[in-house]
């Protein structure tokens, strides 16, 4: 028997990730769009871990079944660790990626090569129907780029520079970037419950 695990994403992006991640035997993944009355989160909480918590609690109290939610965003040394949470908001709701990241290039543009540290967060939540949760985090370390380069990826991946592998992570093979992201750190971390439930009768 196959089991099903919603995945509380509307971000394409982030669930094409999530299903090249999350490969495991007996486990069908559902995405939230697949339920249209579904409700939006009000991403309220003031961490990546709790706005990943109320994600995935909504989503499987919604559809009723086990339900996975990621919530993660970029935190720049310069800026206090901003735009944090609200990555995906940063700049107002009229930019797109490119839109944030050039408005990110151009905050940091007076900002020397030394201060440019920043790091991808990543805060996974699964819960259950019965309204238990279990959490992970991961975490990439890099720095931001002076101008964009490479097209794959999402969001910010054209400006996030790797020093030791000397590329963007817009310049990595998917496969790459699948095995080293923040993303993958935290879904990895969360897999042996994901198996545990795929296990479970
Ligand atoms: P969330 O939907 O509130 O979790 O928003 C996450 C936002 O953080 C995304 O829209 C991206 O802008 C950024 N982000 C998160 N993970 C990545 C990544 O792997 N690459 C690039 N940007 C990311």
């Amino acid at each position: 028997m196959m089991r099903r695990l919603v995945v509380a994403t509307r971000n394409r992006g982030k669930l094409v990730e999530i299903e090249a991640i999350m490969r495991i035997d007996g486990l069908c993944l559902s995405a939230l769009g697949d339920w249209p009355a579904a409700p939006t989160t009000q991403e309220t909480g003031s961490t990546f871990l709790e706005n990943a918590v109320l994600k995935a609690m909504d989503a499987a109290r919604f559809t009723g079944l086990p339900a996975i939610a990621d919530d993660s965003g970029l935190c720049v040394d310069a800026l206090d660790g901003a735009p944090g949470v609200l990555s995906a908001r940063f700049g107002g709701p009229g930019l797109d990626d490119v839109g944030r990241y050039e408005l990110l290039l151009n905050t940091m543009r007076d900002v020397p090569e030394p201060q440019r540290g920043a790091r991808f967060v990543c805060a996974v939540a699964l819960a259950m129907p019965d309204g238990k949760v279990h959490t992970a985090m991961g975490e990439l370390r890099g720095s931001i780029a002076i101008s964009p380069s490479g097209t794959g990826g999402f969001g910010y991946d054209p400006v996030f520079f790797l020093p030791d592998r000397g590329c963007t992570v817009a310049e990595l093979p998917e496969e790459v970037k699948n095995a080293v992201s923040h993303r993958a750190t935290a879904l990895r971390a969360i897999a042996p419950y994901v198996r545990a439930l795929v296990n479970s009768d």
